[in-house]
């Protein structure tokens, strides 16, 4: 979540940081120690956010007389009974007595840490992150205190955060799942599934997308909402895309060799598009298979286009070159603007099932992807309806003027041999109707 500090400088255990003559780590330990003897203490740690960026753009001697403005700062504001001190070289501790509930000073010193510190007449913004733990209720002991105001501070999704005892669970449950993650890539726990994606004018299969399952060896089967989130805030998420993507390019190359030239859809998350290397490693996959780009669907979602928008757009026309087509996910969730549509290098627009299970009884649901399809074709972009539930939905989104349809009334997600045994069947009822499913 923030930057890793710079080599620790100060001299630990001393009781004093030289630098800054604030306490060290040790110091504050032993103040809170002392105002914990004689009632409620808060250990409060604060993260200049952005300072690390700070020192890359005005180097380090310059940068470390503004830490020794934001520790006259907070120490002015932090009143003559707390211990101001930093515990690492961009992060500063705060030991405050007798205040449980003190939260006007808490933010008075959040506030402090806010403000820009000005460097040749340009402000710079430094956000302040904070955590807080409160002893002997979340611990009675100095150090215990200190770490879990840490804990909360990492934990925090907001500017602060009091600790509390589910973060360090989610916190190791987090590593447990991720270092598990792991494993199973190389053990070969991770499996796909896979559901028919059907073209409503023709009735047949556009494409499969691929879904990743895991079997956990211990808690069984893991649906892709407990996992892929997890990886997406790591760098686990690369390698996991790129073991999904060779499943799935190994499946699409079986079916070929049966004379089933399905083309297959694979999910990207936002951190695979701003990799640079992403389209060339997808080219070799495809090339060491004999397979075309053809082959290949890569659906993105929007949050693509939030960040570092310019890599993000290079590396989508690099995937299309491929002859890769490409799909926007969950399209009508998220940051949706339709101005994107017109600037995206995409070939189609998947709705999400949260608009298509409404159809039939929200007439706002009607309205949106009504507009959303006037868009789309306007744009020669393919719609996908996600979702398509029942015949009176796939109904519903026939009229409204979608070119393919997802969904459980065609099939849910199937294993590799659920899929043929699917398609002989689809095969042999010859279904052709679009509406018959
Ligand atoms: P998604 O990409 O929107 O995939 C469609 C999800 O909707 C699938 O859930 C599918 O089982 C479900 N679904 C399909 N038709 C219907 C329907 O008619 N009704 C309902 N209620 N649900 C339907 P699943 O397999 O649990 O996947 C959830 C999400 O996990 C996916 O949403 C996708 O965002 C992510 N995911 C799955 N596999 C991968 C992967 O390999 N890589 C990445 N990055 N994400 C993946
Ligand atoms: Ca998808
Ligand atoms: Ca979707």
């Amino acid at each position: 979540m923030y930057d890793r500090p710079p080599p620790d400088r100060h001299v630990p255990g001393t009781g004093r940081d030289p630098q800054l003559g604030l306490a060290d780590r040790a110091g504050i330990e032993h103040a809170l120690a002392r105002m914990l003897e004689r009632g409620p203490a808060t250990a409060l740690v604060l993260l200049p956010t952005r300072f690390h960026e700070l020192l890359a753009a005005i180097g380090r001697s310059r940068s470390d007389a503004l830490l020794q403005a934001l520790a006259a700062r907070l120490s002015h504001a932090a009143g003559p009974d707390a211990v101001v001190g930093r515990i690492a070289p961009a992060c500063f501790a705060v030991a405050i007595p007798d205040a449980p509930d003190d939260v006007e000073r808490v933010e008075r010193l959040i506030a402090t840490l806010d403000a820009p510190l000005i460097v040749d007449g340009v402000p710079y913004p430094v956000r302040a992150a904070a955590g807080s733990a409160v002893g002997p209720l979340d611990g009675d002991d100095a150090g215990q205190l200190l770490d879990r105001a840490e804990i909360a501070l990492h934990s925090a999704d907001g500017p602060h955060r009091r600790y509390h005892e589910g973060f360090e669970r989610a916190a190791r449950h987090r590593l447990a799942v991720l270092s598990d993650l792991e494993r199973a890539l190389a053990s070969g726990q991770l499996r796909l599934h896979f559901q028919p994606i059907i073209d409503i004018g023709t009735g047949a299969v556009d494409c499969v997308e691929a879904l990743v399952r895991w079997d956990h060896p211990v808690h069984g089967a893991m649906p892709p909402g407990m996992f892929i989130p997890l990886a997406e805030q790591t760098e686990l998420i690369g390698p996991l895309t790129e073991h999904v993507l060779g499943l799935a390019l190994d499946h699409c190359v079986a079916w070929r060799e049966d004379g089933l030239p399905l083309t297959v859809a694979v999910n990207l998350s936002a951190r695979n598009v701003v990799d640079p290397a992403l389209a060339g490693r997808v080219g070799e996959m495809l090339l060491v298979r004999g397979l075309d780009g053809s082959a290949l669907k890569l659906e993105i979602t929007e949050s693509v286009l939030m960040e570092r928008q310019q890599v993000a757009f290079t590396t989508l026309e690099a995937l299309r070159g491929l002859g890769i087509k490409l799909a926007l996910d969950d399209f009508g969730t998220g940051y949706s603007s339709l101005a994107y549509l017109q600037d995206l290098p995409i070939d189609e627009v998947k709705i999400d099932r949260s608009f298509v299970r409404l159809l039939g009884t929200s007439e706002r649901s009607a309205a949106v992807l009504r507009a959303i399809v006037t868009l789309a074709d306007d744009l020669e972009l393919r719609t996908v309806a996600e979702g398509v539930e029942d015949p009176a939905t796939l109904r519903l989104v026939t009229t409204l003027g979608c070119t393919l349809a997802q969904g459980f009334h065609f099939a849910r997600p199937l294993s590799p041999s659920g899929l043929r045994m699917w398609l002989t069947r689809r095969a042999a009822a010859q279904v052709k109707l679009p509406l018959t499913g």
